[in-house]
């Protein structure tokens, strides 16, 4: 994405989601945008800081969760239930190397919907592995 499809994207995002602009708001989203590796909020946090020395952890923590009540930002859990932001919402799996700990993005195409949940009103779909990534494994 170039700049100025950064800001684009967020402006027209937050106001589907109809949340104010504010300074903290766009550069924690951007910076998930920007940095597609599902980090903590701490990662955020640390990352944020210092451009903007004053930024507190009780804002990113609030920030983030009025993104994700807005439907802007998902919320991975890993296996030790630590949260990890994503910034893309669109309908996609995650994998959790349990060695290094990164979070893999993979797509649910050919995925579908089970039979036995015809009628049923789907609001999320969620999928998620675990295991060893591929260079991980190469190491074992
Ligand atoms: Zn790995
Ligand atoms: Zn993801």
């Amino acid at each position: 994405m170039t700049e100025s499809d950064i800001v684009q994207t967020i402006i027209r995002r937050f106001s589907s989601g109809d949340i104010r602009l504010t300074p903290q708001r766009i550069s924690v989203y951007r910076y998930l945008l920007e940095n597609r590796t599902h980090p903590t909020v701490d990662r955020v946090f640390n990352a944020l800081k210092i451009e903007n020395p004053s930024l507190s952890k009780t804002t990113i923590y609030n920030t983030v969760d009025t993104l994700t009540k807005a439907g802007l930002v998902r919320v991975v859990r890993t296996n030790e239930d630590e949260v990890r932001l994503d910034g893309y919402t669109d309908n996609h799996g995650h994998f959790y190397c349990t060695n290094c700990e990164e979070v893999y993005d993979f797509s649910l195409e050919g995925c579908a919907v089970p039979d036995s949940l015809h009628g049923f009103q789907m609001e999320e779909f969620d999928v998620r592995a675990t295991g060893l990534c591929g260079s991980c494994k190469q190491k074992n």
